[in-house]
């Protein structure tokens, strides 16, 4: 395989929690064909494989996480044709949103602010209100659980609420189709939606978004809220004060402490509404 491999790296550096032991195996192939290869390879070895994108919505245990993790900074190429724009797996959102913003193409806008590569955007299908990564999606290349390197068009792929619904295939690049637009049109969208975000998240801050999903007709933070969690702190994890969907680290928080305030924010939502929340947030290692 081209590209990096590398034994025990300690993972908190890539994470946006900034919290994480090392993986056994951190991997950062040079090309897709070099992804596939990887995934043989662990395939063949019987070593557990996960992706990593921008590390933004995982929390990692203290301990770390034992197998291999896949990390694909190098797939960062972004082309043009049309109107449609092909990404690789690496690239940054925000990168891609500008990319779109410059060839003034529009529709991204919607996903302002979100912090992630574009294969983590299109495996959590991430989104807002005003709507999700696989709307403009045209197809996906893939490298899946055999290691083959396979093209699928996006009616192949049932994508959900926070779920792309990509069975365990790892993305290498994303190709999404957009629509001309003026660009000051396009960057006064952008800039309206940042100000939203920044008045109403703890952007600045360590976290991972929101830590609980919304439950049906209600919304987690305004439950946490009710609940007299805002401000709670357990260590260095504490419920954000801005909105109480996020926790945030304060730079000596723990994967354990994190844990630990999830658990005491459900029972007092459960305990003053009789709602269970559910995790939207991956653990890894626990
Ligand atoms: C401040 C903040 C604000 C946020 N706001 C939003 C929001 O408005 N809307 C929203 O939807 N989310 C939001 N999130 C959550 C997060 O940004 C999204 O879930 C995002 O899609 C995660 O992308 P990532 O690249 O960081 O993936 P990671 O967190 O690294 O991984 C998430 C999942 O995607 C998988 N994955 C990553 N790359 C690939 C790949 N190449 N192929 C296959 N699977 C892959 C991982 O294995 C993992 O299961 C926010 C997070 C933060 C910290």
């Amino acid at each position: 395989m081209r590209g990096a491999v590398r034994e025990r790296v300690v993972l908190a550096p890539y994470m946006h929690l900034r919290i994480g032991g090392p993986a056994d195996w951190f991997l950062e192939p040079y090309a897709e064909e070099d992804v596939a290869l990887a995934v043989r390879a662990c395939r063949e070895r019987d070593v557990p494989l996960r992706v990593l994108g921008g590390g933004s919505n995982v929390v990692i245990a203290d301990e770390g996480v034992r197998g291999a993790l896949l990390h694909l900074p190098s797939l960062n190429r972004i082309q043009r044709d049309g109107n449609r724009i092909t990404a690789g797996a690496g690239v940054t959102l925000p990168s891609l949103l500008r990319a779109a913003k410059e060839a003034g193409l529009a529709g991204l806008e919607k996903l302002t602010g979100i912090p992630a590569m574009v294969g983590g955007a299109v495996a959590m299908n991430a989104g807002t209100r005003d709507g999700e990564t696989f709307e403009h999606l045209v197809s996906l290349t893939l490298v899946d659980r055999d290691g083959n390197v396979v093209v699928h068009g996006r009616d192949r792929f049932r994508a959900c609420y926070r779920d792309g619904g990509l069975d365990d295939a790892i993305v290498v690049q994303a190709t999404f189709e957009l629509t001309p637009d003026d660009r000051q049109a396009i960057a006064a969208r952008f800039s309206a939606s940042l100000k939203q975000r920044n008045a109403s998240q703890p952007v600045s801050m360590r976290s991972v978004g929101c830590v609980f999903r919304n439950p049906a007709g209600d919304a987690a933070g305004r439950l946490i809220e009710a609940a007299g969690c805002k401000n709670l702190r357990i260590g260095g994890i504490e419920v954000s004060p801005v909105h109480a969907n996020y926790f945030v680290n304060d730079g000596c928080g723990s994967a354990a402490e994190f844990v630990a305030l999830m658990g005491e924010v459900r029972a007092r939502v459960r305990k003053t509404f009789g709602v269970e929340l559910a995790p939207e947030v991956k653990f890894w290692g626990f």
